[in-house]
């Protein structure tokens, strides 16, 4: 356990760890099995205080910080990294409609986020390149009553089961050419909008994915989030610290099972009449998942305390995610290494674990991206 947590926050893991293994844990290889989110916990979810867990009371949440919803995230992550991610976009809509809504908004919708009887999301990508945030396809053009949406996003989690949907898209072109981004909420059973093609992923399978179809979709004027023009600055910094923290929450809880599961089988199995902790080989596998899940760890919490004590920190955010990410494809080769040929076995969630490490990578910024916005929080 990480040492310094307040004692709410030890707390907070533990029950939160108590409910995941008795309701997520022993379905988990199921739901990556059958590729299954498993929507109807989000009640449930929403009745333990998970979802949006950082919105406050006045608005349906538990009122607690980004440090928390890290907690949360991976402990889910060390059972269900494919929950983890669905329930982390989940939380991209709702940080988006905290931070960035009218009082009217937040009023709106952050209830029903925050009981699990509504589903979010945030669409940002688009087939011309995630990467390429700024180069937005999709248009938000004014009309005489609100606007009008148009555009196609990709890979976007809980594509087929977020009833609010926040929608980045291009408002126009500005003096030196480039497009001014805005971003709208999409309120639930608006025509027009609709999910398109579902991705059968690597790894993540506990979660949905795919398109965002949208089709002439008309939205008020008050469904514009802050004003028009604020889309990167919205999007920036909600994915720049919910998005990003919660992915290294997702791979944390990943190198926490590589680490556990390891440990446990490494006791258990017996080879030359003795159990595999004998060996030197194996203890060095060990304390490599060990190391590397406790700077995984450190790294994410230092940033979550950072931000819940008030500073912006998306480039501390990205090194967390880079490592965090990384780290996990090292620590479940390990633990795959580590079992021999039991490594390889479906019945076994190492394998698992690697497939979801993999689909981590990419998942709100590739590891390229991390890098860029780390040298150039440090060179700027
Ligand atoms: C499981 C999953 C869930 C996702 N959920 C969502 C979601 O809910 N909402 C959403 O909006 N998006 C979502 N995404 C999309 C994700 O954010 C993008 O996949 C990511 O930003 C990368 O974009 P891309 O896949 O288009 O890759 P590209 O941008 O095409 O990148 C391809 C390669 O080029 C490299 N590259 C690109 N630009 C540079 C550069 N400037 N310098 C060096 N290398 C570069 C990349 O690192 C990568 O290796 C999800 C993705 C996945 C896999």
């Amino acid at each position: 356990m990480f040492q310094f947590f307040t004692e709410d926050q030890k707390m907070l893991q533990t029950v939160v760890r108590e409910f995941v293994e008795q309701k997520i844990a022993p379905h988990a290889a199921e739901w990556d099995a059958e590729d299954k989110c498993p929507v109807e916990l989000w009640p449930e979810l929403g009745q333990m205080g998970i979802l949006g867990c950082f919105v406050p009371q006045q608005y349906g949440g538990v009122g607690l910080g980004l440090t928390e919803r890290a907690i949360i995230i991976e402990e889910v992550s060390r059972y269900s990294a494919g929950l983890g991610i669905a329930i982390m976009t989940h939380d991209l809509g709702v940080a988006a409609i905290l931070n960035w809504g009218t009082e009217e908004q937040k009023q709106k919708y952050l209830p029903e986020l925050c009981a699990g009887t509504k589903v979010g999301g945030l669409s940002a990508t688009e087939p011309t390149g995630g990467s390429d945030l700024g180069n937005q396809g999709t248009t938000i053009d004014k009309t005489d009553t609100g606007f009008v949406v148009n555009g196609r996003k990709c890979f976007i989690t809980n594509s087929h089961i977020a009833n609010v949907n926040v929608i980045i898209g291009c408002s126009g072109v500005n003096e030196k050419g480039r497009k001014i981004l805005s971003a709208v909420i999409v309120p639930p059973e608006t025509p027009g909008l609709t999910p398109g093609r579902e991705e059968h992923k690597l790894g993540l399978k506990g979660s949905v994915t795919g398109e965002v179809i949208l089709n002439d979709v008309k939205i008020g004027d008050d469904c514009m989030l802050s004003k028009v023009g604020d889309g990167m600055k919205v999007a920036m910094h909600t994915i720049g610290h919910f998005g990003r923290s919660g992915m290294a929450a997702i791979a944390t809880g990943v190198l926490k099972a590589c680490l556990e599961d390891g440990i446990k089988f490494a006791k258990e199995r017996v080879v030359y009449g003795k159990p595999l902790t004998a060996l030197q080989a194996i203890q060095f596998l060990i304390a490599e998942n060990k190391v590397e899940y406790e700077a995984a760890e450190n790294m994410l919490f230092n940033a979550t305390a950072i931000y819940d004590r008030g500073t912006e920190c998306v480039p501390d955010v990205a090194a967390a995610k880079l490592y965090a990410s990384e780290a996990a494809i090292r620590a479940a080769k390990r633990t795959i290494e580590l079992m021999g040929g039991y490594g390889v076995i479906n019945e076994y969630a190492a394998g698992r674990y690697m497939r979801d490490a993999l689909a981590i990578v990419p998942s709100g910024g590739t590891s390229e991206i991390m890098k860029i916005i780390i040298a150039g929080g440090l060179t700027r």
